[in-house]
């Protein structure tokens, strides 16, 4: 069973205009140990899917349909108490976007950590502060790091020290939301070898949020293609950097620089992402892509299986099999 199993999920905002449609259909499993990616342009529903796990939304979103089974636990169908007392921090927790700029400028990086402990686990100070100091350690910083303000410390420190904090409660699952944003390519590194040696020696589940291909490349093993609410390509990450299938995703790759292989020429992809409020039909990227045929205007293609645990939504792959 995996860890975490998102089946057909639908979670819509409703505005004044109508319902948008941000997270449709939305299927993925994270198994135990795996670290999965989850890609694609900005708005595309990646945070929206982290905040719907979470049961974190606000008061114009609703969940439609579907299901997101932790352990084989409906985490839709928990109450709002559950949920804060068995699931967020304890099960799984999230490295929010630009949390490092969120941390409280007058509480010491301890006191911090150590807050987050004592608020969801019976233990005293004393361990709580043990604990934290641990964490501050088990993420490349030295112990005396736990006296420090955020203002003391650099943006790569203060990205580890949200790390640790996410880690506070031993989560089995931990949602990093564009968790190096904001930093310069040194440090990205720096933090990429430290969520990659946390995974490794910790053995958590990961699901990172990201527009950045490479960052996905080097901590996920898995990677999952968004493209206007949907999933459109899913796969291990070595299949999907060496064949891309869906003509999103082979977009996608070329408008990086290679992660995997020879240099290549960057494109960009022409158009942009559809309105979630009133979507096209048929395939949502028909109105971009050059493959479009009559029929992806008029039929959604679904997320089929391919072989090698590999998933593709387009028409053009239907009956294939690898
Ligand atoms: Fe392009 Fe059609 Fe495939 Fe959509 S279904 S990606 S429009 S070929």
């Amino acid at each position: 069973m995996a860890l975490l199993d998102v089946e057909n999920l639908k979670m819509y905002y409703g505005t004044l205009r109508g319902q948008v449609r941000a997270v449709d259909d939305v299927s993925f499993q994270v198994a135990s140990k795996e670290s999965l990616g989850l890609a694609g342009e900005s708005g595309c529903g990646k945070t929206s899917v982290a905040l719907t796990i979470l049961r974190l939304l606000p008061w114009n979103a609703k969940i439609v349909g579907g299901s997101i089974k932790l352990a084989g636990e409906d985490v839709v169908k928990m109450r709002e108490s559950q949920l804060q007392k068995e699931i967020r921090w304890k099960r799984i927790s999230m490295i929010f976007q630009g949390a490092m700029n969120a941390l409280h400028p007058t509480y010491t990086i301890g006191a911090q950590i150590t807050e987050a402990i004592l608020t969801h686990e019976k233990v005293g100070k004393e361990e709580a502060l043990e604990r934290a100091t641990k964490l501050i350690e088990l993420v490349g910083m030295e112990p005396s790091r736990v006296k420090r303000y955020p203002h003391e410390l650099s943006g790569g420190m203060k990205q580890r020290a949200v790390t640790a904090m996410a880690l506070a409660c031993n989560p089995d699952l931990v949602i990093a939301d564009e968790p190096t944003t904001a930093l310069d390519v040194i440090v990205q590194a720096q933090v990429l070898e430290v969520m990659k040696d946390l995974r490794n020696r910790l053995g958590i589940s990961m699901l990172v949020i990201s527009h950045d291909l490479a960052l996905i490349a080097e901590t996920c093993n898995k990677i999952a293609i968004m493209y206007a609410g949907k999933i459109i390509e899913n796969g291990d990450v070595a299949y999907i950097f060496k064949e891309p299938l869906h003509p999103y995703t082979q977009k996608l790759i070329t408008a990086f620089p290679s992660v995997i292989g020879p240099r290549t020429e960057l494109s960009s992809i022409h158009g942009f992402p559809p309105d979630l409020l009133n979507p096209p039909p048929g395939c949502r990227f028909h109105p971009r892509c050059e493959h479009a045929m009559e029929i992806c205007r008029k039929k959604e293609p679904p997320l089929i299986e391919i072989g090698n645990n590999r998933y593709v939504a387009c028409h053009l792959h239907e009956g294939r099999k690898t």
